[in-house]
């Protein structure tokens, strides 16, 4: 009988605990990673608290599905327990496979967020190439409790505001989109963008059944010029996010390189992936796995770029396109990469999608790639031109139209057009790298995610949220 009631005791102070779990601070560790086609290195900036509270599932701490180039780990160092880890891709990861990175060492400033911890820790950094396993490349030991661990509010000069609130942060996913290069009378106008580019995602499966699993938030500096960067036309603007467009030297790529001021911005709300709305019209944007998205807010195909960009940065999903030209290289020997929906792998029977394959589904699975490269490599041709020549925004878009409608057309003809099979040409590469299904949202400028894709970003959901284990 005493031992019953035990039990009981035992048990309702478990729930208790359970229940009452404090919300941890956010820990931020800010380090430069420095380095050359042929060498890296870290060095710690600082460490900082954050001032809004950790918005991750404390059930859910460990990832269960890595999809970036790289890993870290957080460590108790007196029990040496895994209490976090996260995958994450970097602007400095591709940058390494450009050309510049063999004839310059460049410095690329990155951020580790986790639960603040309350004893010492050790972060270990590991890295991978394709799909061989993670290598240590870091190692550092954290004290939680030093006096430089920088508890400071860092000051800020704008808006926050919630877009769509669902629930409790740590059981949501919190995207949080943030504004560049709105001036201080655009206010109004970045509310309406904000509003147009969160209806535009949740109207795009899986994330419209998986709605109410998400809060959205927004930011917004203040920013003195309306606008923001492009070195190619001689447009250098002074914004709070900096972000500018010619990454890399690809004059659609747009991100910023001013990590220290993106993180001490986006600390101002609770977050764990964010979407940069670049208050201008050309075409352009970008999306890193764990870091950010980036899209243009003042142009006809905004939509489709902030739900395209959002696929790489929320889920890690690959290009799937292969004609339009990059400036980081794909791998010349064909390894498998790590991202969920493209492979090099022509074996049915071990294709990361096998299970979605039907039997009467050829692999690889036809379709009219002869048409298409004849026309996208034409259409890739009219774009450069069109950049070359500086004609009007207007111009580039009704282009997109036009090789859309062309797409839409000639996909409609093939027998496998809703087939998951095996399609050849993704990934930046035209023969020997295959997406899953004739055409997708990182594919074409469609609405659509494929299956795999779609799963993909249901795991990611699934790992913020307690509506599925
Ligand atoms: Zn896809």
């Amino acid at each position: 009988m005493k031992h019953n009631v035990l039990i009981i005791f035992f048990s309702i102070l478990s729930i208790a605990a359970s229940a009452e779990q404090p919300t941890p601070k956010t820990m931020r560790i800010d380090y430069f990673h420095t380095g050359n086609a042929t060498q890296e290195l870290f060095s710690l900036d600082e460490v900082v608290i954050e001032p809004k509270p950790w918005a991750g599932n404390l059930n859910k701490q460990i990832d269960t599905i890595p999809r970036g180039k790289y890993i870290f780990e957080v460590r108790d160092i007196e029990s040496g327990k895994l209490l976090f880890s996260r995958s994450f891709s970097s602007i400095y990861g591709e940058w390494e496979t450009t050309g510049e990175a063999s004839k310059v060492t460049r410095t690329f400033h990155e951020s580790l967020r986790f639960p603040a911890p309350k004893k010492p820790i050790e972060i270990q950094l590991k890295k991978r190439t394709y799909v061989k396993p993670f290598h240590e490349i870091w190692k550092i030991e954290i004290d939680p409790n030093h006096m430089f661990v920088n508890k400071a509010q860092p000051q800020f000069d704008g808006e926050v505001f919630a877009v769509m609130e669902n629930g409790d942060p740590a059981n949501k996913v919190d995207l949080l989109i943030m504004g560049d290069g709105y001036s201080v009378g655009e206010k109004a106008k970045f509310k309406t963008d904000v509003k147009r580019m969160s209806d535009a995602l949740f109207a795009a499966e899986p994330f419209k059944s998986r709605q109410s699993d998400f809060n959205v938030w927004a930011v917004l500096p203040n920013s003195q010029v309306s606008g923001v960067s492009r070195p190619s036309t001689g447009v250098y603007k002074d914004t709070p996010l900096q972000l500018r467009y010619d990454i890399f030297g690809s004059e659609r790529y747009m991100l910023t390189l001013d990590n220290k001021s993106f993180r001490q911005i986006a600390s101002n709300a609770p977050y764990e992936f964010v979407e940069i709305l670049a208050n201008t019209k050309t075409y352009g944007g970008g999306g890193i796995y764990g870091l950010y998205g980036t899209t243009m807010a003042n142009n006809d195909w905004s939509e489709y770029v902030f739900v395209h960009e959002f696929g790489h940065h929320f889920a890690g999903l690959a290009d799937e396109y292969y004609t339009s030209p990059v400036a980081y290289s794909a791998s010349p020997k064909l390894d498998e990469p790590y991202e969920p929906n493209v492979t090099a792998n022509t074996d049915r029977n071990t294709l990361k999608w096998k299970d979605q394959v039907k039997k009467e589904t050829p692999i690889p699975t036809t379709w009219d790639k002869k048409a298409f490269d004849e026309h996208s490599y034409k259409y890739q041709k009219k774009r450069a031109e069109i950049r070359k020549q500086k004609l009007p925004e207007s111009v580039m878009s009704a282009l997109f139209q036009e090789n859309a409608e062309f797409e839409t057309n000639l996909f409609g003809k093939n027998k496998y057009r809703n087939d998951i099979g095996l399609f050849e040409g993704a990934n930046y590469t035209a023969t020997g790298y295959y997406r899953s299904q004739q055409n997708c949202i990182m594919f074409t400028r469609i609405e659509d995610f494929c299956h795999v894709c779609s799963h993909a970003i249901e795991e990611t959901i699934d790992m913020y949220t307690d509506t599925k284990n």
